[in-house]
């Protein structure tokens, strides 16, 4: 049952980190606009509970659990996609980590091993298994999440910027080679955003979310939806002619 929109009406669509934040309201968003949706992450609790509550309400939604860290896993997301629908249209690599906010010189190899195997590896994994499943299908949209991080600096977290500048990278490596075989790869940067990750940032960091307010045009936080949003157009064939591009989402941030 499609109650309104319908902008990715008959899409097959896998979203990375969907079990909360940016990635689950995408699920919802997707849905409602008519996709095809299937979850992944590693917590099963939250996946099974926002595939039932989308089910319920008349929309096509499973869920598969997968560490994107692990290729064999998100091989075997794809493959579950693919079983179940005979193909697959898109991908929101949305899965990620922030890391501990710390200055350059003090931050432990832990915090560069987990932000980098996630962040980097992570989406290596999935656009591999994705764009392969695209191409014995005819083509696709992959949309990646990157950050105002993989744009611009943000103080204390040199490995998050760092990896999120290579979600850039490799967002515009495979626009470039698969744009004749029908497959199309943007990202989203977005700004402060309503989630586990800011929450676990601000909440650690007394000031921070008002310090960032004060150097954003918009003055606030964006909720998540308003990410997804961007996404379900740059996943759509609205946007059959862009390819490669990074769509700040962050209410002016990188432009100011
Ligand atoms: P959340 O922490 O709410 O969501 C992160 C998601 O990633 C969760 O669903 C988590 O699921 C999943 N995830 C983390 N590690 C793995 C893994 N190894 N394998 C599979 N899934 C994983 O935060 P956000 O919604 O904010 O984050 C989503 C994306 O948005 C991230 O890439 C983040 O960098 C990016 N972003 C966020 C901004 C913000 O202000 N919130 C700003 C800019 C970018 P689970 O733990 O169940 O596996």
């Amino acid at each position: 049952m499609i109650t309104s929109g319908g902008l990715l009406l008959g899409k097959v669509v896998l979203i990375t980190g969907a079990s909360s934040g940016i990635g689950a309201a995408a699920a919802a968003v997707f849905a409602r606009e008519g996709a095809s949706v299937v979850l992944a992450a590693r917590r099963e609790d939250r996946l099974a509970a926002l595939t039932a509550e989308l089910t319920g309400k008349g929309f096509d939604a499973a869920y598969v659990v997968a560490d994107v860290t692990r290729a064999d896993d998100m091989r075997e997301a794809v493959a579950f996609t693919v079983d179940r629908h005979g193909r697959l249209d898109g991908a929101f690599n949305n899965a990620g980590i922030g890391g501990d906010q710390t200055p350059l010189h003090e931050m432990q190899d832990d915090i560069y091993d987990s932000v980098i195997d996630t962040n980097v590896r992570g989406l290596w994994n999935c656009m591999r298994a994705e764009i392969a499943a695209m191409l014995a299908s005819g083509g696709g949209a992959v949309v990646n999440n990157s950050s105002v991080g993989g744009l611009v600096a943000i103080p204390t977290a040199a490995p998050y910027v760092a990896a999120k500048h290579a979600v850039v990278g490799f967002t515009r490596a495979a626009a470039d080679e698969y744009a004749r075989q029908g497959i199309r790869v943007n990202c989203v940067a977005p700004g402060s955003t309503r989630s586990e990750i800011t929450a676990d940032w601000y909440g650690r960091n007394p000031g921070l979310e008002e310090a960032i307010h004060a150097i954003t045009p918009q003055g606030r936080t964006a909720a998540p939806e308003e990410i997804a949003e961007a996404a379900t157009w740059l996943l759509s064939d609205r946007a059959s002619y862009v390819t490669g591009v990074v769509m700040p989402v962050d209410g002016g941030f990188v432009n100011r």
